[in-house]
């Protein structure tokens, strides 16, 4: 590497840095400004963190920080008048910076386009400090959100950039239900409907929920949350349900059916695999692993009905939906097919928009069954079983495309005095907030599991050892200074990982070699990255 593209690294590795103690500096202001009365107890602590954070921009030549900075210093150390007088002093340069930090961050995005999402989450609150505070904290979890005042800014905003998910007050724009008006009105524009997680000030009566369910919201939360829970669930919907298409295997002879069939999936954003020799289907099953299965009712040679018989003899696929096409209109012949292992019957010629909602209900309904199995409860990430049935699928495919693969083991620092020092409710909060910070940093092609009570494990397909640990080492960085909350305290926590590099062994061997590469960080004193040695 060139001195100069060495240098523009670290200094795009320190900026992060900077604008990092920038956030803390901004939420310490944010808290005193919503408790003044803590100010003079919380001065000293403010204080010092702006101190750390002109060092840390001074070194790395970033003028705005340090001039945001030091104005916000002197204003500290002036230090007269009443407590809410020195606070409203202080708004102008916590502006400053906070317009610092949003541009830098902006910039940084570009440098990263793997760890920042595109789509966008909205929000439509009538409570714009919780609002600005939300979009804050989303940004540190790599998520871009942006607030709305109106119902028709945020309309608009959706037909030209569609969110993934939409958090919006009930009584938005101020009147009674104003904010599921809007999004009744919103959605009509979309052919696969936004979800929308609905808060309210109020429980809301049937009538109220049930219009907010019926118009694509897919929680109902009252009381209004605390932000950390809002952002769980924003986490959820974000993953689950928008992000992933939904994968479709259609076994059907006739060609020209199949290939409509293909048009149609694929236009509602489905990924669809196309068979018409019902020989393939093993196959098929095997390299496509579908969540979804088509199947015509009449072929040449077999019916759809034993079709369904084989894949249901397999336990991987005993609870993938079936759903059978047909020119059969005889119901007694389609409840007699239904009893056969399928799920669902539709009549040709089929109407797309019918064909779409009904995959998306057995979809949707499919995975989450499918999650209770393979997930687990408190992160959402792959449980151990999962994770192992991942690593071994991965082993082959590494094998078969001879690309290298790495598996990574990360266990939580001293997490037992952090249970003991703040309580399990924050140890659990630990836990996700690390499965989040994962999922936000690595590739979607990665696997995530939970292989422990607070050690995850990664799989990193076609990838170098020398990138995994670079990959990691920046998210054991990142993750270390990451500001964790306890009430009105703050402390940080640090994790260790082992590293090991497939090398054509078994899983068991290369879980063992990472295990030992774990337990290397651990002697070494922690908060470190080991490569498990060739
Ligand atoms: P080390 O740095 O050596 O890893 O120290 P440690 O304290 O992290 O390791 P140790 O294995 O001694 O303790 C693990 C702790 O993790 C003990 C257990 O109570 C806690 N733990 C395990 N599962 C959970 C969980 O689901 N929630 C919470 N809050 N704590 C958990
Ligand atoms: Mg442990
Ligand atoms: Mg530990």
């Amino acid at each position: 590497m060139s001195d100069d593209s060495q240098k523009e690294k670290l200094r795009q590795h320190f900026a992060r840095r900077v604008t990092t103690q920038a956030r803390v500096v901004l939420d310490l202001g944010q808290k005193l400004r919503e408790h003044p009365e803590q100010f003079p107890a919380h001065a000293g602590e403010l204080t010092s963190a702006t101190d750390k954070l002109v060092r840390y921009a001074r070194r790395f030549e970033m003028t705005r920080h340090t001039e945001a900075g030091e104005h916000l210093l002197a204003l500290l150390k002036g230090n007269t008048g009443s407590a809410e007088d020195q606070l409203r002093a202080l708004e102008d340069a916590l502006e400053d910076l906070r317009l610092s930090t949003q541009r830098r961050t902006d910039e940084g995005a570009s440098d990263a386009p793997q760890q920042y999402r595109r789509t966008p989450i909205y929000i439509a609150l009538p409570n714009e400090e919780l609002a600005t505070r939300l979009i804050r904290q989303l940004e540190f979890f790599g998520f871009r959100a942006s607030a709305f005042n109106t119902p028709a800014e945020l309309i608009e905003a959706c037909s030209l950039n569609k969110p993934e998910t939409i958090l919006i007050d009930v009584t938005f724009s101020g009147q009674d239900n104003g904010g599921i008006a809007a999004i009744e009105q919103l959605q009509v524009q979309h052919e696969t409907p936004i979800p929308i997680i609905f808060v309210s000030e109020d429980d809301g009566t049937i009538e109220t929920r049930l219009r907010a369910s019926r118009c694509g919201g897919e929680e109902f939360f009252y009381p209004a949350v605390d932000p950390g829970q809002l952002i769980e669930k924003i986490e959820t919907y974000t993953h689950s349900n928008t992000v992933e298409p939904y994968k479709v295997l259609v076994l059907d002879d006739s060609r020209a059916q199949a290939k409509y069939m293909e048009t149609v999936l694929k236009k509602a954003g489905m990924t669809a695999h196309i068979i018409t020799d019902p020989m393939q289907i093993i196959n098929a099953l095997e390299e496509f692993s579908p969540e979804i299965i088509i199947l015509d009712m009449y072929m040449p040679g077999c019916t759809g009905m034993e079709i369904a018989r084989v894949i249901r003899q397999q336990d991987r696929f005993h609870s993938v939906p079936i759903i059978y096409l047909s020119a059969e209109e005889d119901v007694s012949k389609q409840l007699h097919a239904m009893s056969l292992g399928g799920d669902d019957f539709l009549t040709k010629p089929i109407d797309p928009k019918h064909l779409i909602a009904t995959l998306h209900n057995r979809g949707r309904r499919a995975r989450s069954l499918l999650a209770l199995m393979i997930r687990d409860s408190l992160t959402g990430l792959f449980n151990h079983t999962h994770t192992l049935h991942l690593l071994e699928q991965e082993i082959v495919r590494a094998r078969q495309k001879d690309q290298p693969m790495c598996f990574a083991m990360i266990d939580i620092d001293y997490f037992k005095k952090v249970n003991d020092t703040f309580g399990h409710p924050i140890g659990d909060r630990i836990l996700r907030s690390l499965s989040m910070f994962l999922k936000q940093r690595l590739r979607k092609t990665d696997h995530i599991g939970r292989y422990g009570g607070e050690e995850f494990a990664v799989i990193l397909p076609n990838t170098r050892p020398g990138d995994a640990r670079n990959v990691l080492n920046e998210i054991r960085g990142r993750f270390a200074e990451l500001a964790q909350q306890a009430g009105d305290r703050e402390f940080n926590v640090t994790f260790s990982c082992g590293i090991a590099a497939w090398q054509g062994d078994s899983a068991q061997a290369l879980c063992e070699r990472a295990d030992r590469a774990l337990y290397t960080s651990k002697e070494q004193g922690r908060n470190c990255i080991t490569l498990a040695s060739a």
